[in-house]
């Protein structure tokens, strides 16, 4: 079937984030501040609500589904909700209309979810790791221990799900690591995707001394490593090459240096339900409140479409090189899904 839900440009959207709670159990120093203030329970949308509004999107030809947050594992019954949403999945003995079903986690409950994930039909699986150093990892999750996150990602391999690390490059903080992650990746089988660090939300850190280009990383990769450009862009953002070295991949994603807007098929539902289609910009349409007055699916449908009518055709992200000033949306990547 062919997606309902094109865009003025002609984006066809085919892939939704889903961010399940705004909670977590870091505070990476990209992300939050160190003390958060979590939004009211009542604020955030229940399994019911969640499941309904990804059923819309599905029916409307979204292919892909990522549950993000905060972290997704500590939302309490999430278990029973990867077991619903798996019932969607196309598999041999089912027709079903979802192609992929996958997550976003820093790992510290993965070890406790990875069966329960492979069952209900996940098979690929991000785990946000920025170092192998575990003081390192400390001071970077300001509350996170590296051996739980080790854990949860050696659980997931035994379980049978492929596992992509995510790490953010940061300038003098994990710059001088990426040989060590590269090989060790390799070690476990792991495909390595670096992120340059985006402007989102105040974190009470300044992110634009930390800005690492990820061209001038390659390039230094490229010195050690045999990179061979990849063709997949797995429907996401990373452009991706093989290391030949190891045979796994390295990804880059590179929102600050290169905009990756033309091929955009993405939008993102925050935990509050907020529709937003594009991370660099605020606009968003409000589906909560339509679901909460009783609207129908086709006044949800309404919503999304006037949503995607205006997504934009670029983010804008900016970085200040020389004032040190950094601009990008107010809201923190736990709010809207990384
Ligand atoms: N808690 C989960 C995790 O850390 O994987 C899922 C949510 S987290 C917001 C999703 C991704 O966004 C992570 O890979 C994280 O590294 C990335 N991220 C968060 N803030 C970022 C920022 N300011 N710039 C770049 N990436 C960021
Ligand atoms: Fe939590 Fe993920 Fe944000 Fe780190 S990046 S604070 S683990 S939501």
């Amino acid at each position: 079937m062919l997606s309902g839900l094109v865009d003025p440009v002609g984006r066809r959207i085919s892939y939704l984030r889903v961010s399940v709670t705004d909670r977590c159990d870091m505070r990476c120093t990209y992300c939050m501040s160190e003390r958060m203030t979590f939004l009211p329970r009542a604020d955030v949308l229940d399994f019911e609500e969640l499941l309904r509004l990804c059923q819309v999107f599905v029916k409307q030809g979204v292919r892909k589904l990522r549950i993000t947050g905060g972290e997704p594992l500590v939302r309490r019954d999430i278990g029973p909700f990867f077991e619903t949403l798996g019932q969607w999945l196309h598999h041999p003995e089912q027709a079903g209309t979802l192609d992929e079903l996958t997550l976003t986690t820093n790992g510290s409950r993965l070890a406790l979810y990875a069966e329960t994930l492979f069952r209900a039909g996940v098979r690929r699986v991000n785990v946000s790791l920025d170092t192998l150093d575990e003081e390192r990892f400390a001071h970077i999750t300001r509350r996170g221990k590296l051996t739980a996150t080790l854990d949860g990602i050696r659980a997931a391999r035994e379980a049978g799900l492929a596992v992509r690390v995510n790490a953010v490059a940061m300038a003098g903080v994990n710059d001088d690591e990426f040989d060590a992650m590269l090989a060790w990746c390799g070690k476990i089988g792991a495909d390595l995707c670096l992120i340059e660090t985006m402007p989102m939300g105040d974190t009470g850190e300044d992110r634009t001394a930390r800005y690492l280009p990820l061209s001038d990383v390659r390039a230094d990769l490229a010195q050690r490593w045999t990179l061979e450009p990849l063709m997949d862009r797995s429907a996401g953002p990373a452009r991706y090459m093989r290391v030949a070295e190891t045979g796994q991949r390295i990804g880059f994603i590179t929102p600050m240096s290169h905009n990756f807007c033309s091929t955009c098929n993405r939008v993102r539902l925050s935990c509050t339900g907020q529709l937003y289609t594009c991370l660099g910009h605020e606009d968003g349409v409000d589906l909560r409140a339509i679901l909460r007055s009783g609207g129908d699916d086709a006044a949800l449908l309404a919503g999304i479409q006037s949503a995607i009518d205006r997504k934009p055709l670029r983010h804008d992200f900016m970085l200040g090189t020389h004032s040190g000033e950094v601009s990008g949306p107010v809201r923190h990547m736990s709010v809207t899904g990384g």
